[in-house]
Order: C-alpha cells, then sequence, then structure tokens
C-alpha cells in the first residue's frame, strides 16, 4: 500500500485563493489589510523569503510595506520604526525577518511588536495564549500543519500525537495545537529514551528536528500521518526532509512530501494571520 501524499502546494494554494475573497470584502467595508515586512542587513535566504511574503500578499491583495534597511540599522532606531508601526491604525500585521544582525536583540525586538498585530506569532503573549486555549496569533508553521491534516479530514481527536522537536518555533506550538484538537500529544527530543518505540504508538507523527531522514520506516505504525517539518539541504543542493520519504510511504496511510508539504504552508497562513488582524477592525 502507498500512502496519500499530503499536497502542501495544493491546500496552500486554496488558502490564498479563498483569502482573495475575504480581503475583497474587508476592502468593500473600508479596510484596506496590510503587512508591513522588516528585513534588516543582506541576509540572502531572508531576502529570498521577503521576496515570497511580499509575492503571496499581492496574489491575495494585501498591501505590503517594505521596510529593508541597512546592516548597520541600531537597535534603537529598529524599535524606533517597530513603535511606529504599533501606532498606525493602517497597518495590521508587522513581521520583523529574522535572524537579526547579531547586535540586535532579537527578543527585544519581538517584545515590542504589539501583540495584536503579531502576526508571525512569537511574541510571548501570543505563546501564553496558545497554552491558557484563548484566541490569538498562532505562529504560521503549526498552524498549517493543523491546517493540513484538518483539510485531509484526518481526524486528531482521541488520536495518539507525537511530536519530535520542542523548537519554540515549531515543536512546542504545534504540541499545544494538537492537544487544543483534543489529542494525546508526547513530545520527544534529544534526551528522549526509546524514540522509535514511543513514534511506533502514534496515529499521528510529526517530525521537526533538522536531520536528514532521520526517520525511517521502523519508525513508522501502519496508516500512521506522518508530517515531515524538516528542510535540510544536501550536499548535492537537494532539499530533503527529516523523513525518509520513499520506505515510509509504504507503511503510512499519509505523508507529506519535502519540499511541497509543509513548507508552502507557512506563507499561506501568514497571509490568514493579516487578513484575521484587519479584520478585527469590523468589531
Ligand atoms: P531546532 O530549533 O534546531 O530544534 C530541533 C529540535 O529537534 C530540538 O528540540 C532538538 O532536541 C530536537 N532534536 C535534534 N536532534 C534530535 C534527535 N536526534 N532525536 C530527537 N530529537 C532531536 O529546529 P526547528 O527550528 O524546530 O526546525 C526543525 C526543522 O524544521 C529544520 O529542518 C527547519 O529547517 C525546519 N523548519 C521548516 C519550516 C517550514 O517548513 N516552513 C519552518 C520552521 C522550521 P533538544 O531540544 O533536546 O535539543
Amino acid at each position: 500500500m502507498s500512502a496519500v501524499k499530503i499536497d502542501g502546494r495544493k491546500v496552500s494554494a486554496e488558502i490564498k485563493d479563498e483569502l482573495i475573497s475575504s480581503v475583497k470584502d474587508l476592502k468593500e467595508k473600508g479596510i484596506n489589510p496590510t503587512l508591513a515586512v522588516v528585513l534588516v542587513g543582506n541576509d540572502p535566504a531572508s531576502q529570498v523569503y521577503v521576496k515570497h511574503k511580499k509575492k503571496a500578499c499581492e496574489y491575495v491583495g494585501i498591501r505590503s510595506l517594505a521596510y529593508e534597511l541597512d546592516e548597520n540599522t541600531s537597535e534603537d532606531e529598529l524599535l524606533k520604526l517597530v513603535n511606529e508601526l504599533n501606532t498606525r491604525d493602517d497597518v495590521h500585521g508587522i513581521l520583523v525577518q529574522l535572524p537579526l544582525p547579531k547586535h540586535i536583540d532579537e527578543e527585544k525586538i519581538l517584545l515590542a511588536i504589539d501583540p495584536s498585530k503579531d502576526v508571525d506569532g512569537f511574541h510571548p503573549y501570543s505563546v501564553g495564549n496558545l497554552s491558557i486555549g484563548r484566541d490569538g496569533f498562532v505562529s504560521c508553521t503549526p498552524a498549517g500543519i493543523i491546517e493540513l491534516i484538518k483539510r485531509y479530514n484526518i481526524e486528531i481527536e482521541g488520536k495518539n500525537c507525537v511530536v519530535i522537536g520542542r523548537s519554540n518555533i515549531v515543536g512546542k506550538p504545534v504540541s499545544m495545537l494538537l492537544l487544543r484538537e483534543n489529542g494525546t500529544v508526547t513530545i520527544c527530543h534529544s534526551r528522549t529514551k526509546n524514540i522509535k518505540e514511543i513514534c511506533k504508538q502514534a496515529d499521528i507523527l510529526v517530525v521537526a528536528i533538522g536531520r536528514a531522514n532521520f526517520v525511517t520506516k521502523d519508525f513508522i505504525k501502519e496508516g500512521a500521518t506522518v508530517i515531515d517539518v524538516g528542510m535540510n539541504r544536501l550536499d548535492n543542493g537537494k532539499l530533503c526532509g527529516d523523513v525518509s520519504y520513499d520506505e515510509c510511504a509504504t507503511i503510512a496511510g499519509a505523508i507529506t512530501p519535502v519540499p511541497g508539504g509543509v513548507g508552502p504552508m507557512t506563507i499561506a497562513m501568514l497571509m490568514n494571520n493579516c487578513v484575521k488582524s484587519a479584520g478585527k477592525c469590523l468589531t
């Protein structure tokens, strides 16, 4: 049996198409959804991410304001810009692209963003809301994972969910989200013992560790859903996940490929968060 391939490109395109009409509705009501994207320095990967984000905004109809600042921008200058964007009524989302140059304290900048515009969901206030089950912005990759699972009609409630990885940007928030969906959640990390046996109990296995092909078919329960968050660049330049796709697909019920699985969902969920933030202006 071969697993269903969970197509993140298709789902991401569906979400962006749905958002086009939400944006149109907001515009008809006098709200022009706007995302401010702040990039400091010349990191090539960050420049590519920012370009993709601007393109997605254009597609969906969100206005994007680009702030591309010099590498030598001081922490105070950046804080001043964030504070200015916080106070602007015509800005609904603020995204400061990470990583920042070493002389700037990332945490200080993230803390400065008004939580009501924290569309990346990295502010401790947003993280706190997620853990106590209150409404708020959820970071985009974890939110995208749950959306993928739901759109493939895979039940989370009552299922054994195992997450490998406990980072603040993926492992922990996706675990909280699976719990919120009434899954029974186990979190594994680099000190976990018997990881293979734990994974083998999983109805839903989410892998976010950053190690190419770490998960092999002997980790997988027959029919399980396998979500591979890993993005690893091999020596030959190819992108590969944390899960050995071909062999795991012979046992899993559904599985995400890399590329084309979780990756495309992140930007779609960012657009979703911006539209959600702009929509709050109606209430
Ligand atoms: P990270 O901050 O480096 O965290 C890695 C986690 O994996 C840590 O909790 C670590 O455990 C755990 N780990 C490492 N080796 C392990 C092992 N051998 N066995 C069990 N656990 C192990 O990474 P991240 O930021 O969460 O990212 C993980 C992967 O997802 C990366 O490949 C990244 O590129 C990718 N990613 C993709 C997207 C996307 O698709 N949009 C977004 C974000 C990240 P300890 O805590 O014990 O050290």
